[in-house]
């Protein structure tokens, strides 16, 4: 009898938890699934339409030939190989030392390590500044975890000239102090931006770096586009910043830095007094991440390491191999009378579609903001897909920035087709 009336769904309690209310819907779920429903071109979800460097695909063959060891279970914080070579890699860039076991957390890309990171420290009551646009699961993690959200938006500086760049868009130092109070736990950046390609300046750093300290905050760092920025600019750790390792958690993954996102390795780097909280919740949750993937990514760190600062490095072929996309997609885009924003960093760029005139006539989008409904058409009519810029911005703010779409410039293929 029970059976059957669960199998009709008529079960009189609420199933679902508080914590994923009002969260349903993901912007990636929706879009790849409209791109493969019409067969676009897919400008959209960021990921390469090429191979990772053979390298590390050599590597992650011989792991997968290599005796049952690379098949089974491995430390449940990370492989021990690529721990170790992680802190002998990032102690370099960090200026300190970094300790394998203890410092670094294995994930299964940078999405797991910011949900751990979130679970970990965020209780009820507790506040996280995240600056806007911001990419889209932070604030969800943060409703998950009981906090509450208190948004900063990016700028657009006063007498920017015709053609914008992501540098265009700051913080304000007032209202960036003005959200720090004694609920707030943490602050989010993202550096490089997704989806605006913003790459933070030292001084905008310090001046972030000053207020953690002040007010006695955590600051999660989300660098997963650390080796991708152009025209010379450098990207900063803040961790490397003095009095920030304390305090900081820095997000990476391997999924960008070696063009390989379904592999799913990420991590999560900061002092061992943070870490072990985040490694409270990986143990309890996912455990740890495939054997084999993280012995690929040890490999090709170990060798990005051996030949760091050369023409040979894959850090620094694939920015250069972008770079050239970068300018094409900006001029096509200009071609067709759309305003785009040239990115600091990042593989993504956005655009201003407020020149054209569409007629969005689609009924059954009518009641969704203007980039959505005008992706949605590009998606149906011309076959090629990108993603509505104001899904990278909280509801409150979503109406202001309807006027962008973002475009991902990591494709050969596709992007060759279509421009
Ligand atoms: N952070 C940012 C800014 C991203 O763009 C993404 C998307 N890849 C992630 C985190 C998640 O990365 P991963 O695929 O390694 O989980
Ligand atoms: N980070 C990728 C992007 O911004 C995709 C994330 C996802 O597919 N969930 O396009």
């Amino acid at each position: 009898m029970i059976f059957s009336l669960i199998m009709q769904g008529n079960m009189s309690r609420k199933l679902h938890a508080r914590r994923i209310e009002g969260i349903d819907k993901n912007i990636w779920v929706e879009f790849s699934q409209l791109a493969a429903d019409y067969k676009a071109v897919n400008l959209g979800q960021g990921f390469p339409d090429f191979s990772p460097p053979h390298f590390i695909q050599e590597a992650f063959c011989k792991a997968l030939n290599g005796g049952f060891s690379k098949h089974q279970y491995t430390r449940a914080f990370g492989h021990p190989n690529l721990v170790k070579i992680l802190a002998k890699f990032f102690s370099r860039i960090v200026g300190r030392e970094i300790d394998p076991m203890e410092d670094i957390l294995v994930s299964v890309g940078a999405y797991q390590a910011l949900f751990c990171t979130f679970q970990a420290l965020i209780d009820e009551g507790d506040e996280v500044i995240i600056v806007e646009p911001f990419f889209d699961c932070y604030q969800p993690m943060v409703m998950m975890a009981g906090g509450t959200t208190c948004l900063l938006d990016l700028r657009l500086k006063e007498g920017c000239g015709p053609v914008l760049s992501s540098a265009d868009w700051v913080l304000s130092p007032e209202e960036l102090a003005s959200k720090f109070s004694p609920r707030t736990k943490a602050i989010v950046i993202n550096t490089p931006n997704n989806p605006l390609g913003k790459v933070y300046q030292q001084e905008e750093l310090h001046m972030i770096a000053d207020l953690c300290i002040k007010h006695d905050v955590i600051c999660i760092s989300d660098e997963v586009y650390e080796w991708l920025t152009y025209d010379g600019t450098k990207h900063v750790k803040i961790a490397s910043l003095p009095g920030m390792w304390e305090r900081t958690v820095t997000i990476g993954s391997a999924g960008k830095t070696f063009s390989a996102t379904g592999w799913k390795v990420g991590w999560a780097m900061g002092p061992g007094h943070i870490l072990k909280h985040l490694k409270t919740v990986h143990q309890n949750s996912v455990y740890h991440c495939a054997t084999a993937a993280q012995e690929a990514v040890a490999v090709g760190s170990q060798r990005e390491y051996d030949v760091f600062g050369t023409e040979g490095s894959y850090f620094q072929q694939l920015p250069k191999h972008l770079h050239e996309k970068r300018l094409r997609l900006a001029d096509c885009l200009k071609s067709v009378g759309l305003k785009p924003v040239l990115p600091q960093g990042g593989y993504f760029m956005i655009a201003d579609i407020s020149n054209l005139n569409v007629d969005l006539a689609d009924p059954s989008t009518k009641d969704e903001p203007y980039d959505y409904r005008f992706v949605k058409w590009l998606i149906k009519e011309k076959g090629l897909a990108t993603i509505p810029v104001s899904a990278f911005f909280s509801p409150e703010h979503k109406d202001e920035f309807q006027k962008y779409i973002r475009f991902c410039f990591v494709k050969n293929g596709m992007f060759c087709s279509y421009f």
